[in-house]
């Protein structure tokens, strides 16, 4: 039984970045018959907020991702704290005193003389007595964790074998001077207590995974599998950093973005498949595999994305969408669908379908409009009634292709571009038709 998890920071709102972290583990997860966890790494009380909590279970419900178990580590610090003190009694914990200001002189002085800026276990030197005297003075210490300085190896699913010497890191706080939990321990102990099987998150995760692997050794856990995967840029090759208000998930759902569009583009960016809409998941998952999607940085263009949106919507059928475009019929949907870029732009259609629509009629052309409207059929109306009146009419007239057509569309839409007039014309109605086709209107 596989278990994944996304594990957001309720600090803030997803972007389009984490969504994508939160779609590739909703799809191992489909694709292998496993459940998914939505853990909210609230171990920053101060920063962490309900409200932002809510409103990632929103964006998370958007997406259509439902978790089969939801968790919070703010409710776990009882546990946290008794792994903590396992982890002091044997000896991987260690307090330390140094301010942030003096590990900060040793870091310079470290660079300055060509060193890397490791730290340099000076606390672990420190008699009781030593240690006794600092608490004297008010010191609170925090807490680092002290690793094997090893080669810590894993194949990653998406990076193949992956090694990093822990030799050259720092020995990592895990908890801080005031008693809070960094989130590097609570993540290794939920994933050990939740069973987690797969941790599937962005590569700038790649060296915590190596403490991650160590942390969890120590404590006797299972090493879950890792999968890093790239990261996004902007359609500019930059970071997304800067930008991630306007790319929340939030303001994608805000702008009438259609989920399906999100969780594709979420899906397909940066594998070796073409980006295409995906109406309904189940495509996505039978073609998903953690193997196809590639090292290199994967470029977001919010641009493509809309195009994205309108190749969905075209395919989409109207029981999709009925519900969302109330008094509205099926066959105004498929007269217009293929020409929305969002759901909400068939109102504008609607608009002209209903009119008034603007006399951008040509003079020259006002006579061959009266030609054409002494040939409107009758009612009823259908598909092919478009069909009939303008062969009527070109054989009247002796107009085809564009002399013939674009008169026409102007006069009944005010537009020279639109939806099939075969499937508008129907809708528009004869009393509509006739109205726009009369001279001096
Ligand atoms: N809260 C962490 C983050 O958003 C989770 C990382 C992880 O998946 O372990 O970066």
């Amino acid at each position: 039984m596989t278990v994944v998890r996304f594990a957001p920071s309720p600090t803030g709102r997803i972007h389009i970045g984490n969504a994508r972290t939160a779609i590739l583990n909703w799809l191992f997860a489909l694709k292998t018959g496993g459940s998914f966890i939505l853990r909210y790494d609230d171990t920053d009380v101060a920063r962490s907020t309900q409200e932002f909590a809510d409103g990632i279970a929103a964006d998370v419900a958007w997406l259509g991702i439902t978790p089969t178990r939801v968790e919070w580590q703010s409710k776990r610090f009882d546990r946290y704290a008794a792994v903590a003190s396992a982890l002091r009694a044997a000896g991987r914990l260690y307090p330390c005193y140094e301010t942030a200001d003096e590990l900060e002189r040793r870091r310079k002085r470290m660079q300055a003389r060509g060193l890397p800026p490791i730290y340099d276990r000076a606390a672990l030197k420190l008699t009781d007595a030593e240690r006794a005297r600092l608490e004297a003075e008010g010191r609170r210490p925090h807490w680092r964790f002290r690793l094997d300085g090893r080669d810590v190896q894993w194949h990653d699913l998406i990076r193949g074998p992956q090694h990093v010497n822990t030799a050259n890191l720092s020995d990592p706080v895990l908890v801080r001077e005031d008693g809070s939990y960094l989130y590097t321990l609570p993540s290794v102990i939920d994933d050990m207590d939740f069973g987690v099987s797969h941790v599937i998150r962005g590569e700038d995760h790649v060296v915590n995974t190596a403490v991650q692997i160590e942390i969890t050794e120590a404590l006797g856990g299972a090493v879950p599998a890792y999968a890093h995967h790239s990261l996004l840029t902007g359609a500019d090759g930059k970071g997304l950093s800067k930008r991630l208000g306007a790319l929340s998930i939030a303001a994608m759902r805000a702008d009438g973005l259609e989920p399906m569009a999100v969780v594709s583009m979420a899906a397909l960016l940066g594998t070796s498949e073409n980006i295409h809409p995906c109406p309904d998941i189940s495509e996505l998952v039978a073609g998903f595999d953690l193997g196809k999607l590639s090292r290199a940085p994967a470029r977001f263009d919010e641009r493509e994305l809309l195009h994205l949106n309108a190749r969905l919507l075209h395919l989409l059928p109207w029981t999709a969408v009925k519900d969302r475009l109330p008094g509205e019929s099926e066959a105004f949907w498929l007269a217009v669908r293929g020409n929305v870029e969002r759901l909400t732009d068939a109102g504008l259609w609607r608009q002209v379908i209903d009119g008034p629509v603007a006399d951008v009629t040509a003079p020259e052309d006002r006579s061959f409009l009266t030609e054409a409207l002494a040939l409107l059929p009758s009612e009823p109306w259908t598909g092919d009634t478009w069909k009939a009146w303008t062969e009527a009419v070109k054989s009247t007239t002796g107009r085809k292709g564009k002399t013939l057509f674009m008169p026409l569309r102007l006069a009944l839409t005010g537009l020279d571009h639109g939806p099939e007039l075969a499937a508008l014309l129907p809708l528009i109605g004869r009393v509509a038709a006739a109205q726009r086709l009369q001279p001096g209107r």
